[in-house]
């Protein structure tokens, strides 16, 4: 049965070719299956409100990072070195304009438990945190498994 919603995001956008010269472990799998059902919803109702509100949708998306193998992740200059991308958990989507984080950023400022964020279990790192993408992750950050974060 084909799902109702359409897959914005796979798993294959998230391994970005690194599944060739990495460990695509059973562990990692299964992060990326609970990130993508996460993400893949958030897009969903973002898309839905921005309907109702006349605004083009956020989808299609555009994967800029997904998983990144630690062996990778530590090439990389400035990257967190317990990056959440190591395990799966965090992906990174192309947001001119940061629109995307934005949306969520308000919608966290005036529902907060009944957020987006919140319903779906993300965090979102900040605005003024990024500069053309939007970063979302499966963390848990003071005891919440959702908000907006700055790096
Ligand atoms: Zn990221």
């Amino acid at each position: 049965m084909k799902p109702i919603f359409p897959m914005h995001i796979t798993i294959k956008d998230l391994q970005r070719g690194f599944e060739t010269k990495y460990d695509f472990t059973p562990e990692l799998e299964a992060n990326a299956k609970d990130l993508l059902e996460r993400v893949n919803k958030c897009i969903d109702m973002v898309d839905a409100q921005l309907v109702l509100l006349g605004q083009p949708k956020i989808s299609p998306v555009r994967v800029t990072s997904g998983w990144r193998p630690k062996a990778y992740n530590d090439t990389i200059p400035n990257a967190a070195k317990k990056s959440r991308h190591i395990f799966c958990q965090a992906v990174d989507i192309a947001d001119p304009g940061e629109r995307f984080t934005k949306y969520l950023e308000q919608d966290f400022k005036k529902y907060g438990k009944d957020s987006i964020l919140a319903v779906c279990g993300l965090w979102v790192e900040a605005s003024q945190s990024v500069n053309g993408w939007t970063h979302l992750d499966t963390g848990v950050r003071n005891d919440a498994s959702y908000g907006v974060f700055i790096a």
